[in-house]
């Protein structure tokens, strides 16, 4: 038997920020991850307090976002150009490694070590191959059922990078096809963007049907007959189950939920690795409550974010305007506050709207 202060499962971004954090302040940790490597391929959007926290080398970036453009599905656009950097791209695959670089002590992740069972009431976890006893356990373990704790709602993703001669800025297509989310464009280095398209997991999509919707979004078309380069898949949790918590239990990350595309789920998986870490630390200097701790701090965090958030989903969700200028219109009454990539970005879109009609 294995025994440590603190054992989480899951190497993601959040376990492995949270497990570099833990380092930092000498507590003793085990990462526990199923797979045999840590990284995932995938290219994702990043806002700048991202980049700040992480101290993002330029090398990983590969797209600084200064313009976006709304598309609806009639078609109307509508454009805003930044002279300031809103955010960057980068693939998660790079971030995950530098992560894991920044831990000297690797022996303290461990591959190949699906998390099966666990008993919170004796503190007891078991993998395939190994029994841990810990004082905390953390599941940053993402969007799997693993110990029944998941997200109520769910998006399928579908994306496939081509090769184009063309430059686009970042393009977001309310998507008509699933009400709420988003299609997207995103600009990569070398002449390649990358497609995408989500949909509720609820309507019972495949990603193959996903794949021919994409190519059927206005704006979108035009890309039809391009051979993708690459595909991919993923899910992305949407709503936040934040009341489960035991006295020595956690989530975070998108084992925790999320506001998909709303917020930029890795700040929320940053900020949640770093609040879990400050409640460590304190409880084993001081002995406080943890997750009394936690959930006081993520809830100060993140509760008027996500709630804001939470609106817009739902004025998208609502709304069967085709004209994006009255979306936004209504968007500009709503007063939107938050801190995430598109929520700044709309902010941005939005004031310079206000401003506009002020003039
Ligand atoms: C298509 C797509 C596009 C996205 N775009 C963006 C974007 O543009 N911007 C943005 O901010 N976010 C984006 N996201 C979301 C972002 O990628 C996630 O929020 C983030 O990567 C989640 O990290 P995590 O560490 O919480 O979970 P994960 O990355 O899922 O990590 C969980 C880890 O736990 C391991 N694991 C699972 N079960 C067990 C077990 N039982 N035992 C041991 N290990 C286990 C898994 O193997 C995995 O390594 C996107 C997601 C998708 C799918």
């Amino acid at each position: 038997m294995i025994e440590t202060d603190v054992l989480i499962v899951g190497a993601g971004i959040s376990g492995l920020n949270l497990a570099g954090l833990l380092e930092e302040h000498s507590v003793n940790y085990r990462l526990l991850e199923k797979r045999s490597t840590i990284g995932k391929h995938g290219n994702r959007i990043v806002n700048m307090d991202v980049v700040k926290s992480l101290s993002l080398p330029e090398s990983l970036i590969k797209y600084k976002i200064q313009e976006i453009r709304f598309v609806s599905p009639n078609g109307t656009k509508l454009e805003r150009k930044d002279t300031a950097v809103r955010g960057v791209v980068v693939d998660l695959f790079d971030v995950e490694k530098m992560l894991a670089d920044r831990i000297s002590k690797t022996d303290t992740i461990l591959f190949n070590q699906k998390a099966i069972e666990v008993n919170l009431k004796n503190n007891l976890l078991i993998t395939q191959k190994e029994k841990f006893k810990f004082k905390l356990l953390i599941g940053a373990y993402g969007i799997t059922n693993w110990a029944s704790f998941e997200s109520p709602k769910k998006v399928l993703c579908h994306s496939v990078q081509i090769n184009t001669n063309n430059s686009y800025p970042i393009t977001v297509f309310i998507n008509s096809k699933a009400k709420g989310f988003y299609g997207w464009i995103m600009p990569l280095a070398d002449d390649r963007v990358e497609l995408g398209i989500g949909s509720y997991l609820s309507h019972n999509e495949s990603a193959i049907k996903l794949k021919e919707k994409i190519f059927q979004m206005p704006g979108l078309e035009q890309f039809k007959g391009k051979k993708p380069l690459t595909e991919s898949t993923g899910i992305i949790p949407v709503s936040i189950i934040n009341n489960f918590y035991g006295g020595n239990f956690c989530l975070i990350g998108d084992a925790n939920g999320g506001e998909a595309m709303m917020g930029a789920s890795i700040h929320k998986c940053l900020d949640e690795s770093k609040i879990a870490c400050d409640s460590i630390v304190s409880m084993m200097q001081n002995k406080e409550n943890y997750s009394k701790k936690f959930i006081s701090a993520w809830t100060r965090k993140f509760y008027d974010d996500i709630s804001e958030q939470q609106k817009m989903r739902k004025l998208l969700d609502e709304t069967d305007d085709d004209n994006i200028n009255a979306i936004f219109y209504k968007l500009t009454r709503k007063k939107l506050e938050g801190t995430g990539l598109i929520n700044a970005l709309f902010k941005n879109i939005v004031m310079s709207l206000r401003q506009s009609q002020e003039c």
